[in-house]
């Protein structure tokens, strides 16, 4: 999809940042970080910049395309996707959901909201959750900075979280071991904060 055209432009105006340039109407490649390991490309955006500062203003429309382009990105989490994955796995609260998953509540809350976006990995982990709600469930029954903490004589976390995922691999370590090289992982990070 083409990046849409404003209607209205800038094109000409003085700019008032450093006062000696003036708007262009152009199209520019524009990056965005949506996570600090994802930048996405958005080409084609129609902006006003000043062809003496570089100062940038975007239109509405470009805002909403931008919007819209990052949104269909597959890989991080948007705050709409969040919300539903929350939902779906029957949890009321943001800061509830922050708990079952071991991260801060101001740092969910950014994300749920679309202010921040989440890194691909912890993206991968959410859905994984989201794929296998027993496993959620595991999460949330272990109350995980409460009281219930694990001693350090019981299986590692990750262990059991990926024997719970996975029974048919927990039958086969070597292979189970494979898998957990890979994007399981990303729930040991997780766990580790405890
Ligand atoms: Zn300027």
């Amino acid at each position: 999809m083409n990046a849409p055209k404003p209607t209205k432009s800038l094109a000409g105006t003085a700019c008032r940042e450093c006062g000696e340039g003036h708007f262009e109407f152009i199209q520019i490649d524009h990056i965005e970080k949506i996570s600090n390991d994802n930048p996405v490309t958005v080409p084609g955006v129609w902006v006003n910049r000043c062809d003496h500062c570089g100062e940038t203003v975007f239109p509405a429309i470009s805002v909403k395309y931008i919007q819209s382009s990052v949104a269909d990105q597959p890989e991080p989490l948007t705050g709409q996707e969040l919300e539903r994955i929350r939902e779906e796995l029957g949890v009321d609260r943001q800061d509830e959901m922050s708990e079952i998953l071991g991260l801060g509540t101001k740092t969910y809350h950014k994300w749920e909201s679309g202010a921040q976006f989440p890194t691909l990995s912890i993206s991968y982990y959410i859905r994984m959750l989201a794929e296998f709600p027993e496993a959620f469930e595991w999460l949330r029954a272990r109350s995980w900075r409460g009281r219930n903490r694990l001693k350090t004589a019981e299986k590692s976390p990750l262990v059991i979280g990926a024997e719970l995922m996975f029974p048919v691999l927990a039958a086969n370590p070597g292979r189970l071991n494979t898998v957990m090289t890979s994007r399981i992982n990303y729930a040991g990070v997780l766990f580790a904060k405890v």
